[in-house]
C-alpha cells in the first residue's frame, strides 16, 4: 500500500505512539492534581504484540519516524523491549521518545543499545525551586544529569521541550540560551495549548511565540530548513552558538498545512489530530498478524475524514481534557 495520504494531499511520515497514560510528574498545563486513572479498572495499554503489529503497518504505509511518548513512557517495565519491537521495522530509520527526564540518568545508555535513535526532553525552568513548583517534583538535578548521560550514551544532540508560559519563563530567555551556547542542544518553545481542564491557566499564561522570534531574529538567529518527517518547529540557528532554537506555534496560521504526523493512544485508538474529536478504534485488528491488510486500509479510510486544520482559535479543544492521554 502507498503512503498514508489525505485529502489535502498531506502525506504522514510520522507516528506518535502513545504507550501509556501514567506519569509520575504533575505539570501545572498538563496534569496538575497528578494522574488519576480513568475508564475503569479494566483499562490496558497496547502490549508488545499490538504495538508490533501496529507499527508494522504504519511502516508498510511510508511511515519513517516513530515517537514513543505518553504519560511518561519510560515508567513501562518493557520499555527497553518496546524500543527494540519498533526497531524490527527497517523502514523506521527514526526512533524517537519524549519523556519528563525522570529515568534518563539511570536507563539512557539502555534505551540507546536497544534502537533510540534521538531523545526529547521537558524542562519548563531553568531554575531548580521553579521547575519544583511546575512539575510537583523536585528533580531537576536528576533531569540535568539525565541530559549528561544521554551525551556520554552517544547522542550526538538532545532536544529539550520548554512550553513558553507568560510570567513563568518568558523573560528567561538568555538563561536559556546561555545554556545552549556550548551544549548541542535543540531547544524548542512550544506555545501552551489550550486543554479542556487547562482554560483558566491558558488564559492566565498563553504567550505567542512571536516574542521569542522577534528577539532571536533581531539578535542574528538565522531559520534552518527541515526535512520532511520533522515536527512542525521553525528552526533557529546562530554562529556564536552549538545550540538551536526551535518554536512550535500551533496557533500561527497555516500551522497544520505541513501536517505530517498520526497519533495512536496508548489504547489503541487513531487520532487525526491532537484536538480531534473521538478517535477511530484499531485494537480489533491488532490481535493478529492476519490482519495487517485491514488494519491498513481502516487507517487510509480514516484519514479521509482529516481536517484542513484544527480549530484552537475557535476555543475548540476537541476532546482533549490534557496531553497525557495522547502524547502532546
Ligand atoms: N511525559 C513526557 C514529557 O513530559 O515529556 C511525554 C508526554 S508530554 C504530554 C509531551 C509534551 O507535551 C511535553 O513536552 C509537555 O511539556 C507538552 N505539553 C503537555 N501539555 C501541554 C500543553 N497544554 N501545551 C503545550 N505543551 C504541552
Ligand atoms: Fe507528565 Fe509529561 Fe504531562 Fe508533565 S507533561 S504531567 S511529565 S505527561
Amino acid at each position: 500500500m502507498s503512503t498514508f495520504t489525505d485529502p489535502w494531499e498531506r502525506k504522514f511520515y510520522y507516528l506518535r505512539l502513545s504507550i501509556t497514560d501514567v506519569c509520575n510528574f504533575r505539570c501545572s498545563y498538563c496534569l496538575p492534581d497528578g494522574y488519576r486513572p480513568t475508564g475503569g479498572n479494566n483499562k490496558s495499554f497496547l502490549t508488545l504484540d499490538e504495538i508490533r503489529r501496529v507499527t508494522r503497518a504504519f511502516a508498510a504505509c511510508g511511515t519513517e519516524k516513530i515517537r514513543l511518548t505518553g504519560g511518561e513512557p519510560s515508567l513501562r517495565r518493557d520499555f527497553v523491549e518496546i524500543i527494540e519491537t519498533v526497531r524490527q521495522n527497517p523502514e523506521i530509520s527514526n526512533i524517537a521518545m519524549t519523556t519528563n527526564g525522570y529515568r534518563m540518568a539511570r536507563d539512557v545508555a539502555r534505551w540507546r543499545a536497544a534502537g533510540l535513535t534521538s531523545i526529547n526532553v521537558s524542562v519548563d525552568s531553568l531554575d531548580a525551586n521553579q521547575f519544583h513548583a511546575i512539575t510537583g517534583q523536585d528533580k531537576f538535578r536528576q533531569v540535568m544529569d539525565g541530559i549528561d548521560a544521554a551525551f556520554t550514551a552517544g547522542f550526538d544532540k538532545v532536544k529539550v521541550n520548554t512550553v513558553l508560559m507568560r510570567g513563568i519563563n518568558h523573560h528567561s530567555l538568555q538563561t536559556f540560551l546561555d545554556w545552549i551556547k556550548h551544549r548541542p542542544i535543540q531547544l524548542r518553545f512550544i506555545e501552551l495549548m489550550e486543554t479542556g481542564e487547562g482554560r483558566d491557566l491558558f488564559r492566565q499564561h498563553h504567550v505567542s511565540g512571536e516574542v521569542i522570534r522577534e528577539r532571536l531574529v533581531a539578535m542574528g538567529w538565522q531559520r534552518r530548513d527541515q526535512e520532511r518527517s520533522a515536527g512542525p518547529a521553525q528552526v533557529f540557528f546562530h554562529p556564536d552558538y552549538l545550540g538551536e532554537i526551535g518554536l512550535i506555534m500551533p496557533y500561527e496560521k497555516n500551522f497544520c498545512a505541513s501536517c505530517n504526523r498520526l497519533r495512536v493512544s496508548a489504547t489503541g485508538k487513531l487520532h487525526l489530530c491532537l484536538f480531534g474529536d473521538g478517535g477511530i478504534v484499531l485494537r480489533d485488528l491488532l490481535q493478529s498478524d492476519s490482519s495487517q491488510q485491514e488494519l491498513q486500509e481502516r487507517i487510509a479510510h480514516s484519514l479521509l475524514q482529516k481536517k484542513q486544520t484544527h480549530f484552537l482559535h475557535q476555543g475548540n479543544t476537541g476532546i482533549t481534557q490534557n496531553l497525557s492521554f495522547i502524547g502532546g
